[in-house]
């Protein structure tokens, strides 16, 4: 890269080092597996379960166990293992009932186990297409099933949701909830609410149009939809959303743009939470599709509702009743998707207890909304940020001068697209009033795309994917990049709005948070750490290593008097897959795992797998440096959402600079041409490359492979 660019990068690392008891008596399997409103109601206190993705209706995943402490965890150890049995990212959060485990792994498969030993009980696979691959931002990841009534709920991949018999995995029904000629994809978890499956689904990346749909539970028929933006004739949808698009929304968007013929995004693929004493649905929204504003919708200056918006709908009707948009006008991938978590703060009238809804979105602030109205009580960065100076007193975004000046020089904004905060479940203590949020940093280079837009390119958010990519780069410069990227636990006070404590974590993208009423606060890391932390100032209390990606939510539940900690481990994810520059452990690639503790526990985590990669080029250089810089944009575009900037792999997707195919142009062409891999998620791009772009992009990568070997970081970027 130029000296002036990459100085231009160090600049900005450097500028940033800086209720009640109501029922829920498990008595027999055949009555129990039947979980009720008021069980799921009473979640929090009958702690033995874990009923709901969040632990309970406020999805504070805190647990009322007692039986892991500071005085008995140094003696924590492996229960029992289970393989999911597919590679790939697994970020799901098992739930526990009655001694079962509901738990999924990647391509949406789900597994029931006895929790107490991890022995099968039953799966199920839904049989997702490996084409479906490609239509997903952020691998073929689950975050977990919904349990109620007898049944299991799953979203699956390719936009079903389905409902199975939790006894035996069959299928009691199965509604597809998406126009799957569209890339929309399924990963969240539903949601319960009053006899309904709650679910939303993801596609901001690819373009597609939002919404939050309700199934009744028992026969999967649809109740009501929402959609979080405007139809693209403004016109009525015959759905819950119709009185306040007309009322307020259609009017903060234009009449032209990319967001008419790609759906204008807003999509709710995480975080949906009952508010059962304002009777009401949270629903966190995404960003704009496409990202770039400029692009999405050019004629106005709108704010583009309800974009990176906390929406707040009546629990049976699926009509609006407040909304709060954390970023106007997003356009730098922004999503307010990220956990949402209530909780009872004495910010009400002479300090008594008022309702609160707490979030830590992708824009790096973190806010408390008064739930009954959406109102805005206070907020603050919880990461360092150059996009935004501060709130204003409604809470509004000080946007920093230049920071939707993307159509000069490739701009560096943080926290950037991969967010302060993602996907990886915060948690809250009400013991100790604090919130505990993964939080990160990855600056992003944005600027205008170049070129006109492919309408057949798969990825579609209107900015320049190669900006500031170099076709040729000195040693040491994917340490750089690697080094600009950081993470912190950080135990955030939502009262003072100031954080009490942080951990600085080895990197960005590490795991959900579980918080113990016994004071302590748990967190996996992206390359295999799992760590106890006091949850009162983040002294380190016990570690582990899990031999895989430790993101995913845990969870913890008691069987005949003993506790136990559950998490689901992987390699993959948007992280791994887009922006990690390779890896710094010899962990990939990895079965999907299973990792169950309890205190005294004895069993063994087997070891990482043995891969032999061959880390050298398979023919020589070849091509014009005009046709490698040409290749460089065209897998800008294509490929390195999937393969990685730099043509690096994180080792969950083949090494395409070590590659036979690379080396060979027939079969480079038999898999982009024909699809002779589709199965395995790389389908064809005949549409969106022609020959010439895919000899440009076989260029590019060989010389990539060549570069490595002479800077000596061949074999991946730690150089092993
Ligand atoms: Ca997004």
């Amino acid at each position: 890269m130029s000296n002036a660019l990459k100085a231009s990068l160090l600049a900005t690392a450097c500028a940033v080092l800086v209720a009640c008891s109501n029922g829920a008596t498990d008595n027999s399997t055949s009555e129990t597996i039947g979980v009720t409103d008021a069980a799921l109601s009473a979640a929090v206190s009958n702690p033995e379960t874990w009923l709901t993705y969040g632990g309970d209706y406020k999805e504070q995943r805190h647990s009322r166990l007692s039986g892991i402490t500071k005085d008995n965890i140094a003696d924590m150890g492996v229960a029992w293992t289970y393989d999911l049995s597919t590679g790939r990212g697994v970020e799901s959060t098992p739930i526990i009932h009655d001694g079962i485990m509901y738990v999924t792994g990647a391509w949406s498969i789900v597994h029931a186990l006895d929790a107490k030993t991890g022995e099968e009980i039953w799966t199920y696979d839904p049989e997702v297409s490996g084409e479906d691959a490609v239509k997903g931002c952020c691998d073929v990841v689950n975050r977990g099933v919904a349990i109620y009534d007898g049944k299991v709920y799953l979203g699956v991949f390719d936009g079903r949701l389905e409902a199975l018999d939790a006894k035996t995995g069959d299928v009691v029904w199965s509604k597809v909830t998406v126009d799957q000629s569209l890339p929309y994809t399924i990963t969240m978890a539903p949601r319960i609410v009053k006899g309904k499956v709650i679910i939303g689904n993801s596609g901001g990346e690819l373009g597609v149009r939002g919404y939050v749909s309700a199934y009744d539970a028992k026969t999967g028929d649809m109740d009501w939809r929402f959609y979080t933006v405007p139809n693209p004739k403004k016109e009525a949808d015959g759905a819950a959303s119709d009185p306040i698009m007309a009322e307020l929304v259609n009017d903060t968007w234009g009449d032209t743009g990319g967001w008419v013929t790609d759906g204008g995004g807003g999509t709710a693929w995480d975080s949906i939470v009952f508010d059962e004493e304002n009777d009401q649905i949270l629903v966190g929204v995404g960003n704009g599709s496409p990202w770039n504003a400029k692009v999405r919708d050019p004629q106005s200056k709108g704010d583009n509702l309800f974009l990176s918006s906390i929406l707040a709908l009546d629990a049976d009707t699926g009509t609006y009743k407040w909304h709060f948009q954390t970023t106007p006008r997003d356009q730098w991938d922004f999503t307010a998707t990220q956990s949402i978590i209530l909780a009872d703060l004495p910010l009400g009238e002479n300090g008594a207890d008022l309702r609160v809804v707490m979030q830590a979105p992708k824009n790096g602030f973190f806010y408390v909304l008064d739930a009954a109205t959406g109102e805005y009580i206070s907020g603050n960065n919880f990461v360092p940020m150059n996009w935004a100076t501060g709130l204003d007193e409604n809470g509004r975004p000080i946007e920093a001068a230049n920071a939707r000046q993307t159509d000069g020089e490739p701009i560096p904004i943080f926290p950037g697209p991969l967010g302060a905060h993602n996907w990886h479940p915060m948690a809250y203590s009400p013991k100790e009033q604090l919130a505990y949020i993964p939080a990160q940093m990855i600056p992003q280079l944005y600027q205008d795309m170049q070129e006109e837009p492919d309408p057949d390119a798969y990825w579609n958010i209107g900015y320049n994917l190669s900006a500031g990519l170099p076709t040729e780069y000195p040693a040491g410069t994917l340490d750089f990049f690697r080094g600009m990227n950081q993470g912190w636990l950080v135990a955030w006070d939502p009262i003072k709005q100031e954080a009490r404590w942080t951990v600085k974590q080895d990197g960005p993208w590490n795991g959900g948070v579980l918080s113990l009423d016994t004071g302590i606060v748990l967190q996996g890391q992206r390359e295999g750490a799992l760590a106890a932390y006091d949850a009162a100032n983040g002294d380190k209390l016990w570690s582990t290593n899990v031999k895989a990606g430790a993101l995913s939510g845990m969870s913890t539940y008691e069987i005949d008097g003993e506790q136990y900690m559950t998490i689901t481990t992987g390699w993959g994810s948007a992280y791994a897959l887009s922006a990690s520059y390779g890896y710094t452990s010899p962990v990939p690639p990895q079965v999907g795992r299973v990792v169950t503790f309890k205190v005294g526990g004895t069993d063994t985590i087997p070891d990482a797998m043995e891969v032999a990669i061959e880390p050298t080029p398979k023919s020589d250089n070849f091509g014009t440096s005009a046709q490698v810089k040409a290749g460089l944009e065209n897998y800008s575009t294509n490929c390195l959402v999937c393969h990685g900037p730099f043509a690096v792999s994180a080792g969950v997707l083949p090494d395409l600079r070590w590659s036979y195919a690379t080396a060979d142009k027939n079969e480079w062409t038999d898999i982009l041409v024909n699809g002779a891999l589709s199965e395995n998620g790389m389908v064809s791009f005949k549409e969106q490359l022609s020959p010439d772009a895919m000899e440009s992009i076989r260029a590019y990568v060989m010389a990539q492979g060549h570069m490595a070997v002479s800077n000596g970081e061949a074999g991946g970027p730690a150089g092993n």
